[in-house]
């Protein structure tokens, strides 16, 4: 299927006004974030990475014993046009909340003053917590903002090397497991196509993958005595699919009800309120926030 969370700038901006009206409590998260989004869609055009290879041998271990394509630390960064694209998420977050203007603002006094970007982009991408820990420290920013500056800057890196790496994914049998055929991170959602197709989108590179009904992503759990799930009359379109066996959730979009243009990455940040549900019924998330967590 074509991949859901490559949108065009103006297609993003369509989506992010329809969500405007109907969820206007969001409205501010929504600007910021569109803003973040369409700076990512511009600075992926310009990206120059070389495609990972993999050999025949490889691709064939990998597929029979379910391993994903690579390990996250193995994506490729521009590091020019990340440190770019960080530059540009700075400027726009000097318009947010004060909190986080100041932190935009630090982070670009860091900059100038020729701190490492490339280093703690590979961090993030080692998910060395201790290392980000220290550097947030340094520089006196919270360590979830700055995972949020540092992701968002290499997030087109990752969409588009996930991307280059597909092409092995049509070689290898349909993929049937919970978690990224190209990076093994969990799915940040699960969106319902219409006749009834299910497909997960990676936390972590975006890609888009056919999935079963009634899976639990996190621990492979089919059985209908441990998934249930909730949901709102309100917002007929969201499902919150929860797992009693690993206690997490999924939550879970149906384009069908929703029948508007969706962009997922939105759609994760206006549902902020169903996480705040599945945590008050003991459910956690699933994510291990080096990914699309958001900010507020
Ligand atoms: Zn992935
Ligand atoms: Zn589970």
């Amino acid at each position: 299927m074509a991949q859901m969370t490559a949108l065009k700038p103006e297609d993003i901006k369509r989506a992010a006004a329809e969500l405007k009206e109907q969820r206007p409590a969001y409205i501010k998260m929504l600007e910021f974030y569109q803003a973040v989004f369409v700076a990512q869609e511009e600075s992926k055009k310009n990206i120059d990475i070389a495609p990972i290879q993999i050999s025949d041998e490889l691709l064939e271990i990998k597929s029979g014993r379910d391993l994903p394509l690579i390990d996250p630390a193995g994506f490729m960064i521009d590091t020019e046009a990340a440190g770019k694209l960080c530059l540009a998420i700075c400027d726009i977050a000097k318009t947010a909340n004060p909190h986080l203007a100041q932190s935009a603002q630090k982070l670009l006094d860091a900059i100038n003053r020729g701190i490492d970007l490339t280093s703690a982009f590979t961090h993030l991408l080692q998910a060395n917590h201790a290392q980000i820990d220290r550097t947030a420290k340094q520089l006196d920013i919270e360590y979830n903002v700055l995972i949020f500056f540092l992701y968002n800057s290499i997030n087109p890196c990752l969409r588009l090397g996930a991307e280059q790496l597909s092409v092995y994914l049509e070689r290898q049998d349909p993929w049937q497991q919970g978690y990224c055929p190209i990076c093994g991170s969990p799915p940040v959602l699960s969106v319902l196509e219409d006749e009834g197709q299910r497909f997960l989108i990676c936390s972590f590179c975006w890609h888009t993958w056919s999935a079963k009904r009634g899976l639990c992503p996190f621990c492979d759990q089919h059985d209908k005595t441990s998934i249930g799930y909730f949901f709102s009359e309100e917002e007929k379109e969201y499902r919150v699919y929860t797992c009693d066996t690993c206690k997490k959730y999924t939550k879970t979009i149906d384009t069908v009800k929703a029948d508007r243009l969706i962009y997922p990455p939105l759609e994760q940040l206006v549902t902020l309120h169903l996480d705040m549900q599945a945590s008050q019924k003991g459910y956690q998330s699933g994510l291990p926030g080096f990914d699309l967590t958001p900010i507020k």
